[in-house]
């Protein structure tokens, strides 16, 4: 697929989308009482991990509203962090996962949440997913941020054919114009949100099934 063909897509979805999708966002919008700084996307972000907006929402205000520093997690009791983040499922795992992050944040890199790739992998439970999520709604830096509905539209689309989301965040930054690496989640997983739901897509209504390879092949009528 072009260049061109990307971007004509994802100007499409902005059109519609309007803001776009965002870590802890829900269908009411951001929650204004936390900002977008990498700490509290970061935390928010590991909290999203196999779960769903409203819960993510919900863990992370328990959370913020007791702990809303990388210091005051770090000296948390991870019990209490377990309670006030149980909305977002794996209390315990990610109760754990946070507090350590935490401390690993204070001790090696002087509690500023690293910009690279390779320094937030470090963390526990940061994956590149995780990674690309802080780079780019918390720092601004151009990344691809893999998630499900990500590798699935991309794949339905046809915009790539890979098998795993690492493969597919490698496949769109390669057709795609760094400039608009920022946009692929924001408006992908909006898009798989409300239009191109798993298992319940709404080609009918899609306003991108022009260009996809599922509509293409599977549909006699396009709108
Ligand atoms: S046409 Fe259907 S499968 Fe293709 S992106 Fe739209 S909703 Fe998804």
């Amino acid at each position: 697929m072009a260049e061109e063909e990307i971007c004509t897509i994802l100007d499409i979805l902005a059109e519609e989308y309007n803001q776009g999708c965002y870590p802890g966002r829900n269908s009411e919008g951001l929650n204004p009482e936390w900002p977008a700084d990498p700490f509290h996307v970061l935390i928010a972000t590991i909290l999203s991990q196999r779960t769903k907006d409203d819960n993510t929402r919900k863990a992370s205000d328990n959370l913020f509203h007791n702990y809303d520093s990388i210091e005051a997690i770090a000296s948390a009791d991870v019990d209490h962090v377990a309670e006030l983040v149980r909305p977002a499922g794996f209390p315990k795992q990610k109760a754990k996962a946070i507090v350590d992050c935490c401390k690993k944040l204070i001790t090696d890199f002087d509690s500023v949440v690293p910009s690279e790739t390779d320094e937030l992998l470090k963390l526990p439970m940061v994956g590149r997913k995780t990674a690309a999520c802080v780079r780019s709604y918390a720092m601004g830096i151009p990344s691809v941020c893999v998630d499900t509905h990500v590798h699935r539209i991309a794949n339905l689309m046809g915009l790539v054919e890979t098998r795993d989301p690492e493969e597919t965040e490698y496949a769109l930054m390669a057709i795609t114009p760094r400039e608009r690496w920022n946009d692929i989640n924001r408006y992908l997983v909006r898009h798989g949100q409300v239009i191109c739901i798993p298992n319940h897509m709404r080609c009918g209504k899609c306003m991108v099934s022009q260009f996809c390879r599922y509509a293409r092949d599977n549909l006699t009528e396009r709108p």
